[in-house]
């Protein structure tokens, strides 16, 4: 873009926000409302520069642009890079269709209903190449069969394709909707976004409850970001969201699974906790824990589960593996241990028998919420599992638990429950502390000098058949 036009725009901005009534401001509960002309940020004037991005975004960017089409990095990236950050992912928006962006590269995927996207693969990293999206509130035309709202207003569809203009109005906060242009390597702002970077500000665009209520996931993402970024939330944006709360029963478990995982795994859990508490969105992910933790306040389930975080945090900002596994059992453990004592009681069943019916239970009601896949409901069964396995460390059973594939995790968990106050566990937690740093005699030494309790039963000949502690299938 000419330098004057660059200007021109410039001014046009200043003069828009000088006459505008709805600009974003902290004191009043206003709001961007449309957007029109963007504040073009020339090349001379960002420090963002190519060798920045991911070679393969550059590839795709190019790619575009050759076969004739516009294209912008957008989003989280361009964000992230301004804010002196590194981009978790580098996404794409352009003016052609899916299918025309299929047409040029060989390794695009087509995929969603709800969003359709073309998805670039290149080995390990993908590109993901969104078509520029348009309005969709006109329902008697053609387009109302591409875009689909349901009766609390949710987006159910949104594949009505538009301007780069209308596109930025899609976004959801005003820090996202900046595109980086690879024909002049301008910026372009659609929404004031530098500037509430400037002033660390998360702020929806739009009318904050009409944009909760097309996806209420944007509740979830306005904490994720105002942690992730350090940042707050603009006043307007923040006050519908404990109101609408509920929105988030109609969200489809799977995706309230990927976006826990961003939640707990962006190295800001505690903090991203600590406020889905807060706003009263926690309740709608992890109903049964909640109601523990509104019944002991600042209690021993509160001390675990924060310390549970803390130590996630510490772990992923240090470059350590985290599993989900121990995050889901973490999170469903008390759940588990109440329906477990139910059951003993209203069913009179053996504690082993109510325990496996209690995980079966619990799990499968956590999945109404939030859907855990298999792999990691199996990891956490193994977590608790070994918990009841702990004490029973006669002859070689102390060697066999150790050496099984989840006991490290399960030592962990026993560890994080006598941090946070689980005193009466603190003797058997010291006696595996000492067994995993001693070698093998004094491994054998520790067993024996165990009480008579700990001595395995002898087996009755005639093969009557062990107990297996193998949990019923999900
Ligand atoms: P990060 O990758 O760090 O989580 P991000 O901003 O890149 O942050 P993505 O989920 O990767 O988030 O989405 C990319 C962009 O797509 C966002 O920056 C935003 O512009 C847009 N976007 C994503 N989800 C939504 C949504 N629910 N509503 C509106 N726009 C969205
Ligand atoms: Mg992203």
């Amino acid at each position: 873009m000419p330098r004057r036009a660059v200007i021109i725009s410039k001014l046009f901005k200043l003069c828009r926000q000088a006459l505008s009534a709805k600009e974003p401001s902290d004191n009043d509960g206003a709001y961007v409302t449309t957007l029109s002309e963007p504040l073009i940020i020339p090349r001379s004037e960002h420090g963002i520069s190519r060798a920045q991005f991911s070679p393969n975004a550059l590839k795709v960017l190019y790619r575009l642009k050759d076969g004739g089409y516009d294209a912008y990095l957008v989003g989280g990236c361009v964000r992230d890079l301004l804010l002196g950050l590194e981009p978790k992912d580098f996404d794409v928006v352009t003016n052609a269709t899916p299918e025309q962006v299929k047409k040029l590269f060989r390794n695009c995927r087509l995929i969603g209903r709800r969003f359709r996207l073309a998805h670039i693969v290149f080995g390990r990293e993908i590109i993901e190449v969104a078509t520029m999206r348009g309005h969709h509130e006109e329902q008697n035309t053609q387009k109302c069969n591409k875009s689909q709202a349901s009766e609390h207003g949710q987006l159910l569809r949104d594949n009505v394709y538009g301007t780069i203009d209308e596109d930025a109005e899609r976004r959801d906060f005003t820090i996202n909707a900046l595109y980086y242009c690879i024909k002049d390597y301008s910026i372009y702002d659609y929404a004031n976004g530098v500037n509430a970077i400037k002033k660390r500000r998360v702020e929806l665009i739009g009318d904050p409850e009409t944009r909760y209520r097309e996806d209420p996931v944007r509740m979830l993402r306005a904490i994720r970001f105002a942690t992730k970024l350090d940042m707050t939330i603009s006043p307007a944006t923040a006050k519908p969201i404990t109101q609408l709360a509920d929105l988030l029963a109609n969200i489809p478990p799977a995706r309230l699974f990927e976006e826990c995982l961003k939640l707990f795994l962006s190295g800001k859990a505690q903090e991203n906790f600590s406020a889905l508490r807060d706003f009263g969105l926690f309740k709608y992910l992890f109903p049964e824990l909640d109601k523990i933790l509104d019944a002991n306040p600042g209690g021993l389930e509160e001390k675990f589960v924060t310390q549970m975080f803390v130590n996630t945090d510490a772990r992923i900002n240090n470059d350590k593996k985290v599993t989900p596994a121990f995050i889901f059992a973490a999170l469903l453990w008390f759940p588990l241990l109440k329906r477990t004592e139910e059951l003993m009681q209203r069913e009179q069943l053996p504690h082993f028998e109510a325990l496996a019916s209690a995980m079966n239970q619990v799990l499968s009601e956590s999945a109404q919420q939030v859907a855990v896949p298999k792999r990691f409901t199996l990891g956490a069964r193994d977590i608790w599992h070994i918990q009841h396995r702990f004490d029973k460390r006669g002859g070689q059973r102390a060697y066999r638990l150790s050496q099984q594939p989840r006991f490290k995790a399960a030592y962990d968990f026993m560890l994080l429950l006598v941090d946070s106050g689980q005193d009466e566990l603190k003797e058997l937690c010291d006696w595996w502390t000492a067994y995993l740093n001693t070698d093998v005699n004094g491994q054998k030494m520790m067993v024996k000098s165990l009480g008579g309790n700990n001595r395995p039963r002898r087996r009755r000949s005639g093969g009557s058949r062990r107990r297996t502690n193998k949990p019923a299938s999900e």
